[in-house]
């Protein structure tokens, strides 16, 4: 067994230099990465930035066509205990160009915009997660992306066309030893030359797992291509130089390409997801998506816009979850009364509703930066993991207020009489979001480090810098001293926002101070609880700016404003005080439960498809 890395040496790694040569390097603009600075910086979510009715207007005819679809052919019950989507239910989608959403009309797409999208995946994701998994890499990190992105004329021209009308993606990055460390990637592209020399391909070697949509069945392969990323290198009769990790478009039909193995899971049993061998596989130059040696910049680029797509088919699911949450905490009667108007069980609707909120929020806020070309890294990074989270917790509240009919799956509750409505599935499906398309706890951490960047810089230069650069960097400490001791007085929401927003930047100038800026990154829990508190504040600014614009919607204001209290209560510690106990925010919920259950709030469940529906519930 090899000798462990030096902790201290990790973060002057391989592992570290490909991060690192992957991140786009302009500085970071808007409310989060201002928090990290100690502003608050309203004006980035005030007034809530809504897509335009006009725009909306471009993808009704289509989400209207695709509900239909998804409401007679799709039946995410048999999907899962089948663990099949029936071909014909594949083609359908791919006649209706499920698979070219946001591909430009030029190339025969749809060419949505992402708050369109973003309502398509929330469509979907509230009907059946195992289509998300079908539809969502070939319209995001499967090729589609890469492709607009990093793409020459000639690869736009010739494969767009064809993803669009429905020759699915794939994207293949993770191996057994490379999980969340691509620098432990084996596979190897070795470069071809042709007799005079010519540099015409590589020869890819390796091994893939977990690659979703690539795999129909074991020896089966699913889609037509796959985006792998794939360590380069010369071939030795020509040097022994290493070219770093490179992206490469490959067609499933090559000789010396395998599935030899379809994976198989707690959730998603209809994921079509496998194992792929590349043997001696040539692929031509032409092929090489983006620059040699820039493999991993391609693919997490790509990824970070499309992360949102897992945002969007969570608010899908959050709806869903609040509808059933408040049919069943007024239906089901214990102990005398409706099980919602008992404060704890009240309590667990309540928070699916503002989980609910404060997610819709969220994608719909990412989904216009992406159209309005502003920048979605840190905010888009923090979506999914805070989407993926709320799921986990609303699904988690939701079993416990169907409780064993949560528990029990779908055919058995209908088999014996009962109106069956596939919470078991959706909470076994949901799991794995945390895990896939970054997972949570690195990508929240990501987001510190890029958030912490500008520290990281000035104590670099107070540390290494000349003369000049030590000066301006000791002056810019001191400014972000200065400005971390204002306060300002008052009780509202913004004045707290503001006042942690100091209190923030005071405590990563001490941590810095104790930790060493630079070595920061190796503080991970202390850098998880202050991007905790960053979140906290971020999302609490753009509730209250979503409900402010949503001031004729039943409950919006009260939801955000309850929202706002807990989290506060959470971050101050005041739960623990006799105050909370006489004047709390658990006073509220009685009548927040009341009104939910009385269906105040049903915009807040506009978009999906409604499961109870189908089951003839009027809800
Ligand atoms: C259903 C499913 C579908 C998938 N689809 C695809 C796909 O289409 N394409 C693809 O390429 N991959 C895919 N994956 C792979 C997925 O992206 C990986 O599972 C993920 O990247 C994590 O890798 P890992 O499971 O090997 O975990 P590891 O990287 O081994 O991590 C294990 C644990 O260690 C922790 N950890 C690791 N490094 C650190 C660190 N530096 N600091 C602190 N903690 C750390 C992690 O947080 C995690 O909790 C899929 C996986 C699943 C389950």
């Amino acid at each position: 067994m090899g000798k462990m890395k030096d902790k201290d040496d990790l973060f002057e790694s391989e592992e570290m230099k490909i991060l690192e040569e992957a991140r786009e390097t302009q500085r970071h603009e808007g409310f989060i990465s201002d928090l990290f600075l100690g502003e608050a910086s309203f004006d980035y979510v005030r007034p809530f930035p809504e897509q335009s009715s006009e725009d909306k207007q471009k993808a009704d005819e289509f989400i209207e066509r695709l509900r239909k679809f998804l409401v007679e052919k799709v039946d995410p019950n048999a999907i899962d205990r089948d663990g099949e989507i029936l071909d014909d239910v594949i083609q359908g989608l791919k006649d209706l160009g499920v698979f070219g959403l946001k591909i430009p009309r030029e190339y025969g797409g749809h060419g949505f915009s992402q708050s369109n999208y973003r309502r398509i995946f929330q469509m979907v994701g509230s009907r059946c997660a195992n289509i998300v998994a079908l539809i969502a890499p070939p319209n995001s990190i499967g090729a589609s992306v890469p492709i607009l992105k990093f793409g020459t004329e000639e690869q736009k021209n010739k494969y767009l066309p064809q993803l669009a009308k429905g020759k699915i993606s794939a994207f293949g990055l993770t191996e057994n030893e490379a999980g969340s460390d691509p620098s432990r990637i084996k596979a190897m592209a070795q470069r071809v030359y042709n007799e005079k020399g010519e540099h015409i391909g590589y020869k890819l070697n390796g091994r893939k797992v977990w690659i979703t949509g690539s795999v129909k069945d074991d020896g089966v392969p699913l889609g037509e291509y796959v985006v792998v990323v794939a360590k380069t290198k010369d071939d030795p009769k020509m040097s022994k130089k290493k070219l770093g990790l490179s992206t490469l478009f490959i067609s499933s039909d090559l000789v010396g390409y395998t599935t030899p193995h379809r994976t198989r899971f707690g959730g998603l049993k209809a994921i079509y997801n496998g194992v792929l061998e590349f043997d001696n596989i040539f692929v031509p130059k032409e092929n090489l998506i983006g620059p040699e040696g820039r493999g991993f910049k391609v693919a997490d680029q790509s990824l970070a816009v499309g992360r949102l797509t897992i945002v969007s088919s969570c608010v899908g699911g959050l709806k869903q979850s609040l509808q059933i949450a408040r049919w069943w905490c007024k239906k089901r009667v214990q102990w005398r009364q409706s099980i919602g108007r008992h404060e704890a069980t009240g309590s667990r609707l309540v928070k699916i509703a503002y989980l609910t909120m404060v997610t819709d929020a969220l994608a719909q806020y990412c989904a216009k930066l992406v159209d309005d070309h502003k920048d979605v890294r840190i905010p888009a990074m923090s979506a999914k993991v805070i989407a993926t989270n709320h799921l986990w917790e609303a699904l988690d509240n939701l079993m416990q207020i169907r409780a064993g009919r949560g528990y029990e799956n779908y055919y058995s509750l209908k088999n014996r009489g009962e109106i069956a409505v596939g919470v078991e599935r959706m909470w076994r499906d949901s799991r794995v979001n945390s895990i896939f398309e970054g997972e949570n706890t690195l990508l929240s951490l990501a987001s510190g480090r890029e958030g912490t960047d500008d520290y990281k810089q000035k104590a670099s230069a107070l540390m290494e810098g000349d003369s000049k650069a030590r000066l301006s960097a000791g002056l810019w400490m001191s400014k972000q001293l200065s400005k971390s001791f204002k306060r300002r007085l008052g009780s509202s929401h913004e004045t707290f926002i503001y006042n942690q927003s100091k209190l923030l930047t005071y405590q990563l100038l001490r941590v810095g101070e104790k930790y060493r800026m630079t070595g920061l990154q190796k503080k991970q829990l202390v850098v998880g609880q202050l991007v905790a508190r960053v979140y906290n504040l971020f999302l609490m600014a753009l509730v209250l700016s979503y409900a402010e614009a949503r001031n004729d919607k039943p409950l919006a204001k009260e939801l955000a404003d309850y929202f706002c209290l807990t989290v506060r209560e959470e971050m101050t510690g005041a739960k623990w005080t006799t105050d909370w106990l006489l004047n709390g925010s658990h006073g509220r919920v009685d009548e927040l439960a009341k009104r939910l259950m009385e269906g105040e709030a049903k915009w807040l469940e506009e978009g999906i498809i409604s499961a109870l529906e189908q089951e003839g519930v009027e809800i």
